[in-house]
């Protein structure tokens, strides 16, 4: 039977007498005069098998019986033909069932070669049931046969939770058992038993709703369902030792149709609760972990009910969806410092604006991401969040599992945790699987039902790296960047990766499949559970080395300079920001364009369209002197989370939408307009300034902590021109490195000559950033080869270290995935042409004698390499450390500092520190290596 069960039902909806919900909503009532079943059941079975109905006036019910509810009645009537309709069946005896089970049942049933559950389960306690999927033919067979007292119509993993008595053994059955995903409806039922039954391991809230779909069956404009969250750990009354605990927090499918989250999130809460979790029993008595299932109406829209018209004007059922009822992605919604788009909606709960003011609608923030707002509000309400995980699902990649890193800014400790957690998680599935040859029949399989791809087997387990390392882009406003950032600019300060899962499936629940990716987020809770628990730690050893770095208020950022806040230089007198939101539909092919205008005023373009469902074509964007400057390929994999342009600072003009595949895409183009330098948040977002004082060097100020042996103090250039390298006059010097990451002073002669001399007395130097320029000025070893020319300021979209040799010192232990520096968006840069790079002529940094470890930027120059001066080195990259971008909407503040384990470990590596990782006490690893 698993050919024939199909969830994705298009063509039946443009038959001329059948309806789907939708369609019949809008029947007049006469259409149901003299029909046994009224225009609210047909809505409600329409709504909840989800295929097109045929209207009940015209064609009278065939299958109709008493044992039948309204519902199931009309489902099977109602359906087409070849529709399998999930219903739950009680029989009078035994008997009965044993002859239904003859006939429907599939004794032969294999995981290993059937795709779906079986047709049909039985059970013969306390009442003698099955769950099938039949065809109204089917049904009325069984009941023609006798003995069937009750049908009615069940969605769900466990074939009988709608019947009681159905928990004797699991309440959310073993993967392998279950009928079906786990319903949300199901969930409530099944989280509050277990609450209740076990109340000393478990507490279950609604923290808050989503903002809901329409629904077609109650004919309610919005349908807003519960945001669930539930804590497990022993002894859970105690709120004392509940407070104290670390959490570890797990987002269960933030995109609705990526649903391998909740399928091991809720085995996993049973058995954890029921202490039947040997791999998590101990961890419990010390951590508290918190499972959010965070976007119900991505969940509950595969029940049609919830049946939407898509943005390209298909009807879209019986399939998951990303977004909530109100927003087409909703992890884009969290209030990330740094960047904001505008054309998302930060969920800020503290002083939340009734109306967002730039919104032509006139809706606020409670209409579109309540649920975003109640989960922050929810989780700031926890102490001693240590790891937060939201999992995701992806289509295919090389590896099984891509971690990613977190956007927020970390410390060296919060920074080798994050690492750490990748490698054990990588390390429990190769323990688990070996390789991914293990499973590669199901991989194999699954691609094939899934994505028509043959003979898919990933080539590893399990890699990690930040967003654009794994996925070729990135974002602002996620969660995992909201709650990796400080508590005091309203973060969790929690370590949080994403990790995506190949083999996303938004509408069949496949056995076969889905037991392996429970398995593999299952290893990844433990891991996360067990770093929870564990006790770590992280050093720097210096070899003795003491380090100075030239700080600069050229490099800090504060929100006080801002014309728009109390002190403010802007006298006051701001001038008005708006913004304007185009939404058009881009036909495909030639002429098929949507465009809006640039101009003098125009601060920035976002552009966001939902390629959700379409898979073919290229989404462009297309400047006004006509290049494309930005290409979307929606038959690339990734392409479903990639939905937005943003272009900082416009070209005047008309710049363009082109798309060429065979459907219709809707595009919004939100142009932000002032005649001001910096927009004001509170005019467009609703949200004033957090207050904020940023300078990259707290970097050098923050890793002092972690310092085995020798000091790092931080110099101003006077100091240094003044002599404060050296000691005295004696020749020696204070110190052993020097950084350098701005050119504040470049011009001031004492100060060039006074590194000079710190360098000729064999001191290592590291020009990062703006302290690039200084090459010019050097005249020092193979610096003073380097002229002011060699060295070039521009743009690029992502600081990524390109084409790099990872057996070059400043590369030491970084891994073939890592080429991100620094991570955007909570610096205040876009994903736009905006990140500063430095870099040097790569012909003049190699004739000088330097030696090149990756390049940056558009033009090939060296980014990353070393110089030599008689012993002492210097050392440059040209995007590592730069100064907060305030251009951008930033309603919430600013980090110091973005850095990468990558970016972490070039300067390190620069420095020839070695970093040392311990866990529970125990030396796990070491980066980078004395020079
Ligand atoms: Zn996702």
């Amino acid at each position: 039977m698993s050919s024939n069960r199909r969830h994705k039902l298009t063509e039946s909806h443009d038959e001329t007498d059948r309806y789907t919900a939708k369609d019949a909503a809008e029947l007049e009532k006469s259409a149901f005069d003299g029909s046994s079943i009224g225009r609210r059941t047909f809505l409600s079975v329409a709504a909840a098998t989800g295929v097109a109905l045929t209207v009940p006036s015209t064609v009278s019910a065939e299958v109709t019986d008493d044992a039948m509810t309204d519902l199931a009645e009309f489902a099977i009537n109602a359906t087409p033909d070849d529709h399998h309709v999930t219903l739950v069946i009680e029989f009078e005896d035994t008997d009965a069932l044993n002859a239904f089970y003859d006939e429907y049942g599939q004794p032969d049933w294999d995981i290993e070669e059937d795709d779906l559950p079986p047709k049909a389960v039985t059970r013969e306690k306390p009442t003698p049931a099955a769950h099938a999927y039949l065809t109204a033919a089917e049904l009325a067979e069984a009941l023609d046969r006798g003995g069937i007292e009750y049908v009615d119509f069940s969605p769900g993993a466990n074939p009988f939770w709608k019947l009681g008595d159905a928990y004797d053994d699991r309440v959310f059955p073993k993967v392998e058992d279950a009928r079906d995903f786990v319903s949300h409806s199901e969930l409530d039922q099944g989280l509050h038993y277990l609450a209740e039954e076990y109340s000393d391991r478990l507490q279950v809230h609604a923290m808050g709703q989503s903002p809901g779909w329409e629904n077609l069956y109650t004919g309610e404009d919005s349908d807003p369902k519960d945001v669930y969250v539930a804590e497990v750990t022993k002894d859970i009354q105690d709120e004392a030792s509940f407070a104290e605990k670390d959490k570890v927090v797990f987002s269960l499918s933030i995109h609705g149709d990526e649903p391998a989250g909740r399928v091991a999130g809720t085995r996993l809460i049973e058995e954890a609760t029921k202490g039947a979790a040997d791999d998590f029993e101990d961890v419990l008595d010390d951590i508290v972990i918190v499972f959010v299932f965070i976007n119900p109406d991505g969940w509950v829209v595969r029940k049609p009910q919830y049946e939407f018209e898509t943005w390209w004007g298909g009807t879209e059922r019986f399939r998951y969806d990303r977004g909530n009822a109100a927003v087409g992605d909703t992890n884009r919604q969290y209030p990330t410092m740094g960047w904001v788009n505008p054309g998302y909606w930060p969920a800020e709960p503290e002083d939340t604006p009734e109306v967002r003011p730039d919104d032509p609608q006139g809706r606020g923030y409670r209409d579109m991401v309540p649920d975003a707002l109640a989960v922050v509000e929810h989780l700031r309400r926890y102490d001693n969040v240590e790891y937060l995980c939201d999992y995701h699902m992806m289509d295919l990649s090389d590896s099984m599992v891509l971690n990613l890193e977190s956007n927020a800014p970390y410390d060296h400790s919060g920074t080798h945790n994050l690492d750490e957690v990748n490698i054990r998680i990588g390390d429990g599935m190769t323990n688990h699987w070996g390789s991914p040859e293990a499973i590669a029949d199901d991989t194999s399989r699954a691609s094939e039902a899934i994505h028509g791809v043959e003979g898919y087997v990933p080539e590893r387990l399990l890699d990690y790296g930040t967003i654009y390392d794994s996925l070729s882009y990135q974002i602002t406003g996620g969660l995992l960047g909201w709650a990796g950032q400080p508590e005091e600019f309203g973060g969790l300060g929690a370590v949080t990766v994403a990790p995506e899962l190949v083999l996303r499936d938004g509408y069949d629940f496949k056995p076969f499949i889905e037991r392996r990716l429970e398995m593999a987020y299952r290893i990844s809770m433990r891991e996360y559970a067990e770093m929870t628990a564990a006790k770590t730690n992280a050093t720097v050893a210096t070899d003795g080395q003491d380090t100075a770095y030239v700080g600069s208020g050229v490099l800090t950022r504060r929100s006080a300079d801002l014309p728009y806040t109390d002190e403010g230089p802007g006298e006051g007198h701001p001038r008005a920001t708006r913004v304007q939101h185009r939404h058009e539909t881009v036909q495909p092919g030639p002429g098929g364009s949507a465009s809006a205008s640039s101009n003098r005023t125009t601060h920035s373009l976002a552009v966001q369209f939902d390629a959700h469902g379409i898979d073919e074509g290229v989404v462009r964007l297309v400047n006004p002197g006509g290049q494309t400057v930005r290409e979307i390929d929606l038959a690339d994999p990734l392409s479903d989370d990639q939905g937005h342009f943003y272009v900082p600072d416009p070209d005047d003009g008309d710049w363009s939408i082109e798309y060429d595949g065979d459907a219709d895409i809707d595009v919004e183009m939100i142009l932000l307009e002032t005649e001001d330098e910096y927009p004001n948040p509170e005019e467009v977002l609703g949200y004033s300034q957090r207050e904020y004082v940023v300078n990259p060097m707290q970097f050098f100020e923050d890793l002092k902590p972690f310092l085995e042996e020798g000091t790092i103090d931080g110099l101003r250039v006077h100091d240094v021109r003044i002599g404060r390298l050296m000691r005295g006059n004696s020749g020696e010097r204070q110190y052993d490195n020097l950084v350098i990451s701005h050119d504040d002073g470049v011009d001031d002669q004492r100060y060039i000559a006074a590194i000079e001399e710190f360098v000729e007395a064999g001191g290592d130097l590291v020009l990062t950033d703006a302290g690039v320029n200084l090459l010019g000025r050097l005249d020092v070893g193979q610096a003073a080869a380097i002229g002011a020319d060699d060295i070039e300021y521009g743009t690029t979209d992502f600081p990524n270290l390109m084409d790099r040799d990872l057996d070059h010192p400043l590369l030491t232990d970084v891994r073939p995935i890592q080429q991100e520096i620094w991570k955007i968006s909570q610096l205040g840069y876009t994903t736009g042409d905006d990140s500063p790079v430095w870099t040097i002529d790569t012909d003049a940094f190699t004739a000088a004698g330097g030696t090149v470890a990756g390049i940056l930027g558009e033009d090939g120059d060296v980014g990353a390499g070393m110089l030599s001066a008689g012993d002492a080195e210097i050392n440059v990259i040209g995007s590592v450390l730069p100064p907060a971008n305030q251009r951008e909407l930033h309603p919430f503040g600013m980090a110091d500092y973005t850095l990468s384990f990558m970016g972490h470990t070039l300067i390190c590596n620069a420095l020839g520190f070695e970093q040392r990782r311990y866990v529970n006490g125990e030396l796990v690893g070491t980066w980078g290596e004395f020079r």
